[in-house]
């Protein structure tokens, strides 16, 4: 991981078949290349070992407990809004071995043999995702007590962001500051322009090492016409978001709702089935289980991910202190937009929409803090 800046490299022009010849090089640097592929009805983050695997031609249709595949006409490889996977599922795993131990003669023993982190670059990271990075780089790394399973896995992440032309309807990062277009924190930056008759990526580099990517591709300088279109573009997609989320003392506004009646209505719909924190790309908490087998001779830590939506999230000392659905949706709404400030200086949330879509009854965050803001 280079140090993260803002480009001031040349815009170059690729056409899309130098995607091939991307993933290659960056499979010849040792990467395992993870990207956008059709999964299970979704555009979901896997490994992608050519250009056939990603989502060419793919977009999709987002609302409040709703996505879906729609086929496109244009061929485009990134025309879509985000799926439900994100690369936190990467760089912090929902669940990994912490370590093993084995009993045997009289004799306890901790096995240190976790494998070598592996060394991923991401393909296709939006501009609300190289945020929601940043935001786990500030819990998880900046502290005294920073996650060596996410320090490792990303000090040596290579990260191509591509910027958004094509917003999902339950999109607000437009609002929250941290999109459509990416701002830095990443190595290559890529926008798709797909017009009548013209269809190219122009790349740029934020670091020696996505310059040195571009260089072996051989891409030359973009005409100013391509780079104007492309910019166009992103500019585009910002009026087409779908949601908005007014964040002027939104801070103070939760923190004085605590009693509001609207947490009611939520906590009605509500299934505690803790989805949208599963999709969040923020979203850090896990718990840590142990486990036996029945001889009782080895045992296994595990780290799972972990829900604020779960009774046993908040269990202290012969109870949880959040019993009700109510006030883990309280929780967690007052967490994500305010709480979340005083401890880390930026929002939990990035905008992607991701709990909207994937909230199987449809609660709708936008609309939660509209009602409870203009109460
Ligand atoms: S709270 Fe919802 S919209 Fe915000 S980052 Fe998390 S999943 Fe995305
Ligand atoms: S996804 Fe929806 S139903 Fe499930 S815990 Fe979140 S708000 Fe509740």
């Amino acid at each position: 991981m280079d140090t993260p800046q803002t480009s001031s490299g040349a815009q170059r022009l690729l056409e899309p078949a130098a995607i091939e010849k991307l993933i290659s090089a960056l499979a010849g640097r040792g990467y395992t290349v993870i990207g956008p592929v059709v999964r299970d009805g979704a555009i979901t983050y896997e490994e992608v070992r050519s250009a056939a695997d990603l989502p060419a031609g793919w977009g999709a249709e987002q609302a409040a407990g709703r996505f879906r595949l729609v086929q496109r006409d244009d061929g485009a490889l990134f025309g879509y809004g985000v799926g439900p996977r994100s690369p936190k599922k990467y760089l912090h795993p929902s669940e990994i071995c912490l370590f093993k131990a084995e009993s045997a003669n009289g004799e306890f023993r901790v096995l240190n043999d976790r494998p070598p982190a592996p060394k991923y670059a991401f393909l296709g990271v939006r501009p609300c995702e190289l945020a929601a990075i940043a935001a786990q780089d500030r819990v998880l790394l900046g502290d005294r007590f920073s996650d060596s399973i996410y320090r490792e896995r990303r000090a040596q992440a290579f990260l191509v962001a591509v910027n958004c032309t094509e917003p999902g309807g339950t999109c607000f990062c437009a609002s929250m500051g941290t999109g459509q277009a990416a701002a830095g924190g990443y190595d290559s930056l890529l926008t798709e322009l797909v017009e009548p008759g013209r269809h190219v990526l122009v790349a740029q580099a934020g670091t020696p090492a996505g310059e040195e990517l571009l260089d072996e591709l051989g891409a030359e300088e973009a005409p100013a016409g391509v780079r104007q279109s492309a910019a166009a573009a992103v500019q585009a997609a910002g009026a087409r978001m779908g949601r908005t989320v007014d964040t002027s003392g939104l801070q103070q506004a939760l923190c004085d709702a605590f009693e509001n009646p609207r947490f009611d209505l939520a906590a009605a719909r509500c299934m505690s089935c803790g989805n949208c924190t599963l999709v969040c790309p923020t979203c850090f908490c896990v718990t840590v289980e142990d486990t036996s087998d029945v001889t009782v001779t080895k045992a296994e830590r595990w780290r799972r991910w972990d829900s604020c939506f779960t009774q046993s999230f908040s269990y202290i000392h012969g109870g949880s202190v959040r019993q009700s659905p109510k006030s883990r949706y309280r929780q967690w709404l007052t967490h994500k937009f305010s709480s979340w400030v005083d401890q880390f200086g930026t929002p939990g949330c990035v905008g992607c929409g991701r709990c909207i879509t994937w909230c199987p009854v449809g609660i709708d965050v936008t609309e939660e803090l509209a009602a409870i803001h203009g109460a």
